[in-house]
């Protein structure tokens, strides 16, 4: 049998005997209820950068989706192959019903530096990281940059947030997120978190860039 790393057998030790303990009404509902969280969160894997402890939520309350680089591929790149991110998207809209969806891009992101650095070595012959952050493509345009008037900005800070205006365009690319929109009962969100200040940024979608909460 192989343990578990210690760093995780600490943690657990502690959660067990604090939040869990503090929160177990709550847990207990939520396994006999089932979970009903009314935001779907797409976040990127960094681990400075987890959305839980951003938004001091607690179990049951957001549903988390993070890739590499916080992306949402296009509906029409989805045909073919596997698919965890559109997998997510779908149960949570379809299933779980949420009412907000938030895409939200970090400061200093490794998955964004990769492909502005496009000089980088690959990590492995099939360079995964190369093929998915190649849909930042669509993003890291000139006009884009410009109409987010923020030109205190190095292109990473600057595609860092135009690949968050550009998954919320591509989340309208699929017909059930369309729809629920249509609707009325789902809405789209775009944040960007510095995970040096601690500040987070929100998308005006009307000016066509980002602010300060
Ligand atoms: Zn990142």
């Amino acid at each position: 049998m192989v343990q578990l790393p210690e760093r995780l057998l600490t943690g657990y030790a502690n959660f067990k005997s604090g939040r869990f303990e503090i929160e177990r009404g709550r847990y207990e509902k939520l396994a006999d209820k089932g979970q009903n969280p009314r935001i779907m969160l797409v976040g990127c894997c960094d681990s400075r950068a987890a959305p839980e402890t951003i938004f001091d939520v607690g179990p049951g309350e957001i549903f988390v989706m993070r890739n590499v680089a916080n992306l949402v591929p296009h509906a029409t790149s989805q045909d073919t192959g596997v698919h965890g991110t559109t997998a997510a998207l779908e149960f949570a809209v379809n299933g779980l019903k949420v009412e907000h969806i938030v895409v939200m891009g970090h400061g200093r992101c490794g998955g964004v530096k990769a492909y502005v650095q496009d000089d980088a070595e690959p990590l492995s012959d099939s360079d995964y990281i190369g093929k998915w952050s190649a849909q930042l493509q669509g993003a890291d345009n000139p006009i884009r940059f410009k109409a987010l008037n923020r030109p205190e900005l190095d292109h990473c800070g600057l595609l860092e947030r135009s690949s968050v205006i550009h998954s919320l365009e591509n989340l309208y690319s699929y017909s059930f997120v369309r729809d629920r929109i249509a609707l009325g009962t789902l809405s789209l969100h775009g944040s960007w978190f510095d995970i040096s200040t601690g500040e987070l940024e929100y998308y005006d979608e009307e000016k066509g860039t980002f602010f300060k909460v």
